[in-house]
């Protein structure tokens, strides 16, 4: 990357840091190649938040959406979304990278994968993401609880603690919950 910006080639090694709902959605694109509407969306603006700049979105967008040509890529309009995303098309508003709270809102039909996983995964689907993320079985059933119980953010923080060993270490857990997954991101990063 040169300077601050974070680039195309960057975001498959940064996803280490990314909050559950944004690590589901980059795997969601690279398994079919593409990422609905709103997806697109709430994905596209957290990368923004990043630090992924418009010319560097489009070609990480480009290259992931690797089943179709360029012609199709322009003339179905994703091109035009992600421009819209960074205040260059439409009402040209510089949208912000999407809350917590208004993620969780928002619920993903079945073919969907946008939204909060805490809120919509089945506690087999979150065992299993938080296996393959070496989280140990205590934290994985507290954090499956926390789910249950609709404290979606205090989960994430939950795990955002129990994927650094912290979980059982009072005095370096958060002092305050996940609010933000770009909030996730730079206490990941640089935390
Ligand atoms: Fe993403 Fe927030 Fe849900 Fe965590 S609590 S997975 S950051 S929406």
């Amino acid at each position: 990357s040169d300077g601050d910006g974070v680039t195309a080639d960057d975001v498959d090694k940064l996803s280490i840091h990314f909050p559950l709902c944004m690590k589901s959605l980059h795997s969601a694109l690279k398994r079919d190649s593409h990422l609905k509407h709103m997806a697109r969306i709430q994905f596209g603006l957290f990368l923004k938040g990043i630090g992924l700049s418009l010319d560097e979105a489009l070609i990480y967008w480009r290259k992931s959406f690797n089943r179709m040509t360029d012609e199709e890529f322009q003339k179905k309009g994703y091109a035009y979304n992600i421009r819209y995303n960074y205040g260059m098309e439409g009402k040209r508003t510089n949208y912000t990278p999407y809350s917590c709270v208004k993620i969780i809102q928002s619920m993903p039909s079945s073919n969907e994968s946008h939204g909060c996983p805490f809120r919509y995964f089945s506690p087999d689907a979150l065992g299993e993401m938080m296996q393959n993320m070496n989280v140990d079985q205590v934290s994985i059933n507290d954090i499956q609880l926390k789910a249950r119980e609709g404290h979606y953010q205090i989960a994430c923080t939950a795990l955002f603690e129990a994927t650094r060993g912290k979980a059982h270490e009072q005095a370096q857990q958060l002092a305050e919950p996940i609010g933000h997954p770009n909030q996730y991101f730079d206490y990941s990063l640089n935390g």
